[in-house]
């Protein structure tokens, strides 16, 4: 049972209940990030980088996204602030409270910043980015104590299958890259000849 303590919300207004370490999993978080997984797949079929994210009130998704960045030349369409997007004009609230946010891959600074604007009660993802994670990783901005909103998170769930797209995708690059350079290099060779 994770420790537990009062927290002060964004709005001043009232508290919320919030646990202050690691969260295990539940029942349900499984099937959710499988819907998560699922927009990580659309975004594998536009060759973006394959990280998907839903978002769950009261036991229903309410708002999907998945990674946009280079479909859409925007720095921001990352899968975990398309989903937020998308769960609040759902609601027609900018506030998701008691919302769990999923996302395969743990989510940055940036989209870490957003669920705790959203007041967002839990984090839920599958693997750690040692290179932009703020989960645990290089920050922990949902567990910061001094920001006036912490969410749970939950780690590991759907690891496996969220590793296996990334792992997959990044390779795919580097089999690109490397017959690009090869396709160069090949071109020059006979220009030189
Ligand atoms: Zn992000």
């Amino acid at each position: 049972m994770p420790r537990r303590r009062r927290c002060r919300d964004g709005d001043g207004a009232e508290t919320t209940t919030v646990p202050e370490t690691m969260s295990d999993p539940t029942t349900e978080d499984e099937a959710f990030m499988a819907e998560a997984l699922a927009e990580a797949r659309a975004a594998l079929a536009l060759d973006e980088v394959p990280v998907g994210a839903v978002v769950v009130i009261d036991g229903t998704v309410v708002g999907r996204g998945h990674n946009r960045t280079r479909t859409d030349t925007d720095p921001t369409a990352h899968a975990e602030v398309r989903a937020l997007r998308d769960a609040a004009a759902a609601i027609g609230d900018q506030r998701l409270r008691g919302a769990v946010l999923y996302s395969t891959v743990e989510p940055c600074f940036m989209c870490a910043g957003a669920a705790s604007h959203a007041r967002v009660a839990r984090i839920v993802f599958g693997v750690r980015d040692p290179k932009f994670g703020a989960c645990g990783s290089i920050g922990d901005v949902p567990r910061e104590g001094r920001l006036n909103h912490t969410s749970a998170v939950t780690e590991g769930v759907g690891a496996e299958e969220a590793r296996a797209l990334m792992v997959g995708f990044f390779r795919s690059k580097r089999e690109e890259a490397a017959e690009r350079r090869a396709a160069e290099s090949d071109g020059g060779a006979r220009e030189g000849a």
